[in-house]
């Protein structure tokens, strides 16, 4: 599995070559893992990933996600195959839900193990799963069943450390960091936290936005999956998988961008 990965949140509003070009690119770079769902754009993502990937599927770890409101055993089944259409493939890697809804769990995880008996799915998981709402899923479904929550992880929101990462890695559950890049809220260069970014990112010919995700997948059980249309971004972010930060630089980044007192809700976008 790459540590960095690529999103695709909102790519119907990048110009369509482009965003092509930049899945085909980040495929090249080694971000294999293309996140995507069924809910973006109605499926025009799905679509435009399907398009992207044809040619490389065996080279890419293929995730999407059904909408909590067709999670229930028929609706996830449903979802699924349109989603293989959309994605013109007969296999997703990864199949999450993506938060969790109103339908009974029991009712999606029955689903979920039946697509992966039929290798439609081959791995699944949930998105957006608080502690509570990951161990009522773990009880559920056994240990060693749920590969991944993907949640909100980035420099400016860091909650998930306080308990979700140590409960997944108690777990063997993967976290994956979904807007690891704030989704475009990033501290610029001239600000004091932008400069200590910048500052690492220079001791590594990187950019900060490549050392914001080195730090975030810092600990083995955490992957980010930042969303890029252009070229150039890809380019960049890809060195993120190559940076290991120094104890040192692990701490000062810390100290700059300070985790904060866990909140009672799980934060999400
Ligand atoms: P993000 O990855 O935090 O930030 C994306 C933004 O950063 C885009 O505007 C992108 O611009 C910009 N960017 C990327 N590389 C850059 C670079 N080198 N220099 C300057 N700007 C750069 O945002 P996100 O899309 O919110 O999150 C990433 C993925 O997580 C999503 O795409 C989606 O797959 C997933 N997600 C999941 C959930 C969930 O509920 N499970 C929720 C939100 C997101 P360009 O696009 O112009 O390159």
């Amino acid at each position: 599995m790459p540590i960095v990965g690529l999103g695709t949140w909102q790519m119907e509003r990048d110009d369509r070559e482009s965003a092509i070009l930049s899945i085909r690119r980040a495929i090249d770079r080694g971000m294999t893992h293309i996140d995507t769902a069924e809910i973006y754009a109605r499926g025009a993502v799905e679509e435009l990933v399907g398009e992207a990937i044809a040619g490389y599927r065996g080279e890419v770890f293929l995730a999407s996600k059904v909408h909590p409101d067709h999670a229930t055993f028929a609706g996830t089944l449903l979802a699924c195959e349109k989603s293989l259409r959309r994605l013109r493939t007969d296999r997703i890697d990864l199949y999450l839900l993506h938060w969790r809804g109103t339908q009974p769990l029991e009712e999606t995880f029955r689903a979920f193990e039946a697509l992966e008996k039929e290798g439609k799915i081959r791995a699944w998981g949930v998105s957006n799963f608080d502690v509570a709402d990951l161990e009522r899923a773990i009880e559920i479904a056994g240990e060693g069943v749920i590969a991944c929550n993907q949640v909100l992880y980035n420099l400016q929101e860091r909650d998930a450390e306080h308990l979700l990462q140590p409960v997944c890695e108690r777990h063997g559950i993967a976290l994956v960091a979904y807007s690891p890049l704030g989704s475009g809220h990033f501290p610029s260069t001239g600000s004091w936290r932008g400069d200590v970014l910048a500052g690492i990112a220079e001791a590594h010919d990187a950019t900060p936005r490549a050392v914001a995700l080195a730090f975030l997948a810092r600990r083995p059980s955490a992957f980010v999956i930042p969303k890029a249309a252009r070229l150039d971004h890809v380019e960049q972010l890809a060195k993120a998988a190559d940076i290991v930060l120094s104890p040192n630089e692990i701490e000062t980044i810390a100290a700059a961008f300070p985790l904060g007192p866990p909140k009672s809700k799980m934060p999400y976008v």
